[in-house]
């Protein structure tokens, strides 16, 4: 019985994955994921095996990469960004019975999504999938509500589809029961791959936006400053002073 990994592959860029994720998919006989991310990497790793299923195909990629590994493979399951936020590693530790279960961090979309905005998540914050496919709305709704009310900044995934149109601008609503409209927000779309773009908004600007399912979407908190086309929260640090 060899090993599955949960690999989180970073957001797109192979300049973005980590050195651990890289090790593992090299050594790994076999390579299971969504089609769209098995095309990222399979150009890097030509000769492996790959098993490629459909979006929403959780259980079998696991049921696959499982099996495969109680033939003696060594088998990688990959997600984008990070493999344990809203990705794959939980399932597969929930299915895997016997198998051992290794779980290889990545960089999520609130980092490297932060990093071309600036540093919109300087203090603390809360990560918020709008997606309420696993999620009942109301859950969502109620952490929107405390995370505006506890003034966290917040980094929200999953912010709109084709059928969930409007659900940013539902979730705005919500967030400007206790948020300033003027509060700064920003937009980062596609990060590290093909289109990669950001924008910097107030919230009032935002609640007017449609996101898509390839956007991450950033809330500041009432310190969060534009400066010039960047977003930072600060940690409170004063620029004159010596106090770190
Ligand atoms: N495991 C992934 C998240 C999967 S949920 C991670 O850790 O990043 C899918 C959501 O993640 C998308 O709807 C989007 O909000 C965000 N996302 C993932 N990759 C992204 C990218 N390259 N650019 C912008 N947002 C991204």
């Amino acid at each position: 019985m060899r090993k599955v990994y949960a690999v989180g592959i970073g957001p797109g860029d192979p300049s973005q994955m980590t050195a651990a994720a890289a090790r593992v998919l090299r050594e790994a006989d076999l390579i299971v994921g969504y089609s769209g991310y098995v095309n990222l990497i399979r150009p890097l790793y030509p000769d492996k095996e790959y098993i490629e299923t459909p979006m929403r195909g959780e259980v079998e990629r696991c049921r696959r990469a499982l099996e495969a590994a109680g033939k003696g493979c060594s088998a990688a399951v990959i997600c984008s960004g990070d493999a344990g936020i809203y990705g794959m590693a939980g399932l597969l530790i929930e299915m895997a019975g016997e198998t051992e279960i290794t779980v290889v961090p990545g960089v999520t979309a609130a980092i490297s999504g932060a990093a071309l905005l600036g540093a919109p998540l300087g203090h603390d914050f809360a990560v918020i999938s709008l997606s309420d496919l696993l999620t009942p709305w109301n859950k969502i709704e109620r952490r929107l509500e405390l995370a505006a009310e506890a003034d966290l900044c917040m980094a929200l995934y999953n912010p709109g589809s084709r059928k969930r149109a409007d659900y940013l601008q539902r979730a705005c609503r919500i967030i400007l029961r206790h948020a300033s409209p003027d509060t700064i927000c920003g937009m980062a779309k596609n990060v590290s791959r093909e289109g990669e773009c950001i924008s910097v908004m107030s919230l009032r600007e935002l609640s007017q936006e449609q996101a898509d399912m390839f956007t991450t979407v950033f809330i500041g908190n009432s310190q969060t400053r534009r400066i010039g086309e960047r977003m930072v929260t600060p940690r409170g640090y004063r620029l004159n002073g010596t106090d770190e």
